[in-house]
C-alpha cells in the first residue's frame, strides 16, 4: 500500500490556500495511508482545519525560517518531511512556491517528479496521473514504478477538500539549517491593490482583449482610451479575469499605443497561459490557433469580431458576434451596471 504525503505550505495568515485543499482531496481519493506535511511559520491552525481529513500523521517543519518561500529552506523542509513520512507518493499543489523546489526534492529523495498534473486516480492498485503535452494539444495518462513519486497538481482541477476541523496532533520534524541556506531574505511583498489585479484565476469568466482594440477604427482613428474604459468597466462589473492576445501584449514593445494595464502575464495561448474558466468572451481578437489553444479549458466560448471569417467562426467559439466590440461592450456594460448596483 502506498504512503501518500500531501505537502502544503501555509499562507501568511497561517491558513491553507485552495490549491492545498485540492491536493488533499485528490490524495484522499487514492486510498493508502495519508500523511499531512505542513511547512510554515506556525502550522497548528492549518493542521486543525484539516483535522478531519484522515491523516495517520501530521508532520511539520515550522519556524520563522520557513515562513517565506526560499529554495534552500523549502527544499530542506520538504525533503525532511518526505523522509520522516516514508512517503512513496507525494502530492503537492502546484503553487509557485512548491513548483520551484519539487523537482529538486525528488532528485534528493532518489524519486521522480511530474509537474502540471491535472488529475490523479487509483485503479487496480495502480496510481495514474493525467498530464497535457504540446501546449494542451495531447493528454496522456501515465504511471510510474519509481518511488517516491512527486506529483504537482495544477490548481483548479479538482474540488477542494471540505471536512471537519478539530485538534490535530502535529509532530515537528527537525531541520538544521546552515547559514548558507538562509542567504536569501524576503524583505517585503509588493502586489497590486485587489481592484487593480486583473488576472483572477478563480473567476467564472475570462475576458480576452485582442489587438483590434488598438487598431484604427471606421473613422480612421484609434480609440485606445475608450477601449481601456470599456474593458476595465466590464472587469469591474463582472470581476472577470483579463487575458490578452500575443499581438496585443507585444504592442508595447513595438512602441504602439497600448492598453496600460496589459502585460505579458495576460497572454493566453501557445506561448501564454491556459487558464480554467467556465466562460470566455473574446473581443477584437482574430482567434488564430496559437491563441485559441490557450482556451482548451474554457468551457463556453463567445467572441466579438468584425471579421466573419476569423478563427472563432471556424469552430473555435460557441457563439460569434460579427459586430463592433466598442458598441457591443458599451451596451453590455450599460446592461450590467444596474445589476451590479
Ligand atoms: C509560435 C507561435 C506562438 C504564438 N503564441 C501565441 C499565443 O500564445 N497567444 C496569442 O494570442 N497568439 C500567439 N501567436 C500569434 C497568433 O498567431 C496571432 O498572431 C495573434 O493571436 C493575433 O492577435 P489578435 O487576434 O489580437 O490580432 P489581429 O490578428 O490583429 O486581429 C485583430 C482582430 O480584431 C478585429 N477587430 C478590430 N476592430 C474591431 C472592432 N471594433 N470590433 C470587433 N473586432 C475588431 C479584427 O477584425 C481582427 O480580427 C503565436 C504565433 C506563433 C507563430
Amino acid at each position: 500500500m502506498e504512503t501518500i504525503l500531501v505537502l502544503a505550505h501555509t499562507e501568511t495568515d497561517g491558513s491553507l490556500a485552495k490549491p492545498a485543499l485540492e491536493a488533499l482531496a485528490a490524495a484522499k481519493s487514492l486510498g493508502g495511508t495519508l500523511v499531512a506535511g505542513l511547512v510554515g511559520d506556525n502550522v497548528q491552525t492549518a493542521a486543525n482545519c484539516i483535522a478531519g481529513w484522515g491523516a495517520a500523521k501530521f508532520l511539520a517543519v515550522t519556524g520563522a525560517d520557513f515562513a517565506h518561500p526560499r529554495y534552500a529552506t523549502d527544499a530542506a523542509a520538504a525533503e525532511a518531511i518526505a523522509k520522516a513520512a516514508g512517503a512513496t507518493v507525494i502530492v503537492a499543489p502546484a503553487t509557485s512556491r512548491w513548483n520551484r523546489v519539487l523537482s529538486g526534492v525528488a532528485h534528493r529523495l532518489g524519486g521522480r517528479a511530474d509537474t502540471h498534473v491535472t488529475a490523479i486516480a487509483a485503479a487496480g492498485g495502480a496510481i495514474s496521473v493525467n498530464r497535457w503535452y504540446y501546449r494542451q494539444r495531447m493528454e496522456a495518462v501515465i504511471q510510474r514504478a519509481q518511488r517516491p513519486w512527486v506529483i504537482a497538481l495544477d490548481p483548479g482541477c479538482v474540488p477542494a477538500w471540505q471536512g471537519d476541523a478539530g485538534t490535530a496532533a502535529v509532530e515537528n520534524v527537525a531541520v538544521t539549517l546552515a547559514d548558507a541556506q538562509k542567504r536569501t531574505a524576503v524583505t517585503g511583498l509588493k502586489a497590486p491593490a485587489a481592484d487593480q489585479q486583473t488576472i483572477r484565476p478563480d473567476a467564472a469568466m475570462l475576458l480576452v482583449a485582442g489587438a483590434g482594440w488598438t487598431k484604427k477604427q471606421a473613422d480612421g482613428q484609434t480609440h485606445v482610451p475608450d477601449a481601456e474604459k470599456l474593458i476595465l468597466g466590464f472587469l469591474k462589473l463582472t470581476q472577470a479575469s483579463l487575458g490578452g492576445s500575443k499581438s496585443l501584449v507585444d504592442l508595447g514593445g513595438e512602441g504602439q499605443a497600448v492598453l496600460s494595464f496589459m502585460t505579458h502575464l495576460h497572454q493566453i495561448g501557445q506561448t501564454g497561459s491556459t487558464p480554467r474558466h467556465q466562460k470566455g468572451l473574446s473581443t477584437c481578437c482574430h482567434g488564430e490557433e496559437p491563441h485559441t489553444v490557450g482556451w482548451r479549458f474554457v468551457n463556453e466560448r463567445r467572441a466579438i469580431s468584425l471579421d466573419p471569417n476569423c478563427g472563432w467562426a471556424r469552430g473555435k467559439a460557441n457563439v460569434l458576434y460579427v459586430a463592433d466590440a466598442f458598441a457591443v461592450m458599451a451596451k453590455v456594460n450599460e446592461l450590467l451596471a444596474p445589476k451590479k448596483a
